[in-house]
């Protein structure tokens, strides 16, 4: 929340100077205005970014993206955007129409353009007709990035293949797609490799800043790969199953061998039945759970509860969707990434 605010009452404060300010200003001249989505997005973008641009976020640290409402303050956000970078898959619903109401004609880019979309295993998890409707959202705007980033020759093939990881939803009957791509890091080389590319775009004179910011980045996070996996290693490989409050960490999962067993599905927006509880209690029985996990941005009555009636171990917090405040653990990508893994680790060598 406060990130958010502060953020955009130094963007209002900047404006304000700009107006009453008759001479060219001489220090904010350079930087571009850069609305992003969510604040693990809000934070690569700010890496690539430096000084050059001025981030700001709509859906805060601790604030759950899947659940959120834009208000006026949004649309007027949206409006005075000239660049917006958001995730896509679906992560978003609520962006189209934000877009719509706006008017803005701002360049909107999807940062997981290119990547290995995974599916959604429709464990326990029945779809409805919100989710449905966020798929649809997510494959309009898609389109929408697929003519913003057109004149990117070498991602053009990647753009295909993620807008039919979409279209191949509505058009063909697939399941939905799994929207937290951010907890692979190879995959946010990815996003650092678009943030780049659209900041080079909007700002060319830029170009040398942020091509050394993004390689200075991709460094730290191939550095963060290696210690994931090797933490990882570390675990015997028949207790790396844990519990978690909604299915965010389904492409962690596939990049560093834990598995997650969430008790929702891949959005926060419904709550489990008893049926689902009662299943999901039994299978925590039944097989090797090392822990349940509270997430940051969910309530934490379900997971103590399951907890309570299993015996498992509440693992503590993990961050999925959004970072912590800027003095808590996971204040950047980086931070939120370690710690996961540190509790993750701690918890299944504690079984
Ligand atoms: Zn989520």
């Amino acid at each position: 929340m406060s990130r958010f605010h502060t953020t955009r009452s130094l963007a209002a404060a900047a404006s304000l100077a700009a107006f009453l300010q008759w001479q060219p200003s001489t220090a904010d001249e350079s930087t571009i205005d850069v609305v992003t989505s969510f604040s693990i997005l809000g934070d690569m973008v700010t890496e690539v970014g430096g000084d050059r641009v001025e981030v700001i976020t709509l859906v805060g640290a601790g604030e759950d993206a899947h659940t959120f409402i834009p208000g006026p303050s949004d649309v007027k956000v949206l409006t005075e955007a000239e660049l917006v970078i958001v995730n896509g898959l679906g992560f978003e619903g609520w962006l189209d129409r934000l877009v719509e109401a706006s008017g803005s004609d701002a360049t909107l880019i999807v940062a997981t353009t290119g990547i290995d979309v995974l599916a959604v295993e429709d464990d326990h998890h029945d779809e409805d007709e919100h989710d449905d409707h966020a798929e649809q959202d997510s494959h309009d705007h898609d389109e929408h990035a697929e003519e913003a980033s057109h004149d990117y020759d070498d991602h053009d093939e990647h753009d295909d293949d993620a807008a039919e990881g979409h279209a191949g939803h509505d058009d063909h009957g697939h399941g939905p797609v799994d929207p937290h791509a951010w907890q692979d890091v190879t995959n946010a080389e990815i996003y650092v490799h678009n943030i780049a590319e659209a900041l080079i775009a909007a700002d060319p004179d830029g170009h040398e800043v942020y091509e050394a910011n993004a390689e200075r980045y991709l460094d730290e996070l191939h550095d963060l790969d290696h210690d994931i996996r090797e933490a990882v290693a570390r675990l015997p490989e028949d207790h790396r199953t844990v519990v978690t409050s909604h299915d965010a960490f389904g492409y962690y999962e596939r990049a560093y061998g834990i598995t997650f067993i969430g008790a929702v599905g891949v959005s926060t927006d419904t709550d489990p039945s008893a049926g689902e509880i009662a299943d999901l209690i039994r299978q925590i029985r039944e097989e090797h759970i090392a822990g349940v996990f509270v997430e940051s941005i969910t309530d934490s009555r379900m997971i103590d509860r399951i907890a309570d009636e299993t015996g498992a171990i509440v693992g503590g917090v993990l961050y999925s969707d959004a970072l912590s405040e800027p003095d808590g653990p996971a204040a950047t990508y980086v931070e939120m990434m370690r710690h996961n893994t540190d509790m993750l680790t701690s918890a299944v060598s504690a079984f």
